[in-house]
């Protein structure tokens, strides 16, 4: 995502993983001859052997190490810029996807077309670096510069944002809960107001099980709802508190995320209520921002864990003036598909996000993210599966969708698109099985399953892993919300089950060690970095083990003429009513 909505995958890689288990054995000599065998050859060194990626046109209908990498490497190569959309990379990498699409068999998957057209608007700010917050409070000024201290913008697309002594109130985590009986705005008008509020909701804060889902993050702990809440309550502005752990990713990932052209869908295509400037500050600058105010913002902090938390008013105001160059553009999302031999007007959707970052010519060295874990790892799945599928004999009785989604970056726009222009309607979409920076680690135990103890789809990926003869473990870090942060959540938002699950951390070589100590790598030195790049060492059997799980998975839905439940405790639930689709209608696609 553009790093706005981060899902930090695992990912990564690494040769420090790859131990054991040499693939050379020694010649076994044939027979007996009058010459002695040769000498076998030393050991191999501690390593698999590299994968040789195929050759372009010459893939196997089975799911490969070989074909994977082959298109992984392909979609992450510098010549696609790093695959921003509106740039040239944009017309390549999705020029391409098309191609293979083709070449494995797919049809047009949206209504006869390969493509389905994404409107959106980009804000680019003007001198952002001369941008400041400049707080007038109690005990004096405070001026917070852009980068070091905070990072704000605009999200109703104003050219000219002016706001002036604003007052500042502190509403806790910015929640409105009625279920849970949680009102951060309680008995406060913020009309023309700016709202501080904090990462991550309070089960987190408070690490109490029974307050939202203790440590899991909710949909009230994303950015996207805090800012969507201020702005239904009339704020004139929004500035979260980052800290590295609430948010699940460091500061620079907020800057990088921020900094530079912001995309959006047009009003018109999401008509809710936008707030006129939103940011996030550092923890650091919030305590001298609440010091100047003569309040204490560890203590305030504190006290929104708790049941009966106030909003506080405090002692000052917030003024800040920017401009914003605002331009009308459009990405395409790419749609293959296979029509279903008995149902064809019920479908199975893979996706995958193509979108990546670009480039930045500000950087020294290396300046394109190529995105080879994020999201090239979805993109080559999502064709290989397709190949799979074509080839698949009998062909599957529902329709196969498969979407690549432009925009996920930018706030899952491409998505969110697609959900209220759907090319099947959702009331007849079985499943969304989403795959997103999946992680090349080798070979392991375990599938994590990020939309865990969400849906019957739990079951489905339950029996797809134990065919392999591997387990599945719910997403080790809930707290983090990888459930919120990629394109299935448009799809769960309007009630169509999801399945996200990826390699869990659990190494056949290693352990959970090794697992970690590669996780860790990836989100350190690649996540959204110039570095997350392809690897020619990579161990591609895990990745190839969770592709061919999720293969399995739709293949079952796709001959299935049951339509799979939430569970009554999840996040989203299917319409309490769909209307009966109109009686044979028969399908265009
Ligand atoms: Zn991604």
């Amino acid at each position: 995502m553009h790093p706005r909505l981060l899902r930090l995958a695992p990912a990564a890689a690494l040769v420090l993983v790859f131990a054991a288990c040499s693939q050379q054995e020694p010649a076994t000599p044939t027979a007996t001859t009058a010459t002695p065998p040769p000498p076998p050859p030393p050991p191999a060194p501690h390593k698999i052997e590299p994968v040789t990626p195929s050759v372009e046109g010459h893939t196997s209908p089975d799911i490969t190490a070989e074909d994977f990498a082959a298109r992984d490497q392909k979609i992450s190569s510098d010549a696609f810029e790093g695959r921003k959309p509106g740039t040239i990379g944009e017309r390549m990498a999705t020029a391409w996807i098309k191609d293979q699409f083709e070449l494995v068999g797919l049809k047009p998957g949206n209504n006869g077309n390969w493509f389905q057209t994404v409107p959106m608007v980009v804000a680019t700010q003007l001198d952002p670096d001369k941008i400041t917050l400049d707080v007038a409070a109690k005990n004096g000024d405070e001026h917070l510069a852009y980068r070091s201290d905070m990072i704000v913008g605009t999200l109703d697309a104003s050219p000219s944002v002016d706001l002036k002594d604003s007052p500042i109130v502190f509403a806790g985590y910015g929640v409105v809960a009625p279920e849970q009986n949680w009102n951060d705005y309680a008995g406060l008008d913020v009309k023309g107001k700016t709202v501080i509020v904090l990462v991550n909701d309070p089960g987190w804060g408070n690490h109490d099980e029974t307050l939202f889902k203790g440590k899991a993050l909710t949909y009230y702990g994303r950015w996207t709802y805090k800012y969507e809440e201020a702005a239904r309550q009339g704020a004139a502005a929004c500035l979260i508190v980052h800290e590295t752990p609430g948010a699940g990713y460091p500061w620079e990932v907020v800057v990088n995320s921020w900094s530079g052209p912001q995309d959006a869908l047009p009003m018109r295509e999401d008509p809710a209520p936008r707030l006129n400037v939103a940011g996030w500050l550092t923890t650091e600058a919030a305590q001298r921002l609440f010091a100047k105010a003569g309040a204490n913002f560890d203590e305030l902090k504190k006290s929104a864990d708790l049941r009966g938390f106030k909003p506080t008013a405090l002692d000052a105001k917030l003024s800040t003036s920017f401009k914003t160059r605002v331009d009308n553009m459009s990405s395409e999302n790419v749609l293959g598909m296979i029509r279903g031999s008995t149902r064809p007007d019920e479908v199975v959707v893979y996706s995958a996000h193509w979108d990546h970052l670009g480039k930045d010519p500000n950087l020294k060295g290396d300046q394109i993210y190529n995105g080879a874990i994020d999201n090239g790892t979805g993109i080559a799945g999502l064709i290989e599966i397709a190949e799979a599928f074509t080839h698949q004999d009998p062909a599957p009785r529902r329709s196969v969708l498969f979407v690549a989604m432009t925009l996920e970056e930018a706030g899952l726009l491409g998505s969110r698109y697609y959900v209220t222009h759907p090319a099947f309607p959702l009331d007849k979409t079985v499943a969304d099985i989403n795959m997103d920076a999946l992680p090349i680690l080798g070979p392991t135990k375990d599938i994590a399953v990020i939309s865990w103890g969400q849906s019957e789809l739990d079951d489905y990926i339950k029996d797809a892993a134990a065919a392999e003869n591997r387990t599945v473990v719910p997403d080790e870090t809930p707290e983090k919300g990888f459930f919120f942060r990629s394109d299935q959540l448009n799809f769960a938002k309007l009630g169509v089950p999801v399945l996200y699950a990826r390699s869990g951390l659990d190494l056949v070589d290693g352990g959970e060690e090794a697992g970690r100590k590669a996780y860790a790598d990836y989100t350190a030195n690649h996540y959204h970095k110039p570095a997350d790049e392809y690897d020619p060492n990579w161990d591609f059997r895990g990745i190839v083990q969770d592709l061919k799980a999720l293969y399995a998975v739709g293949r079952k839905l796709a001959d299935e003429t049951t339509f799979p439940q939430w569970k009554p405790d999840a996040d989203f639930q299917r319409p309490a009513t769909s209307p009966p689709a109109a009686a044979a209608t028969p399908s265009d696609h």
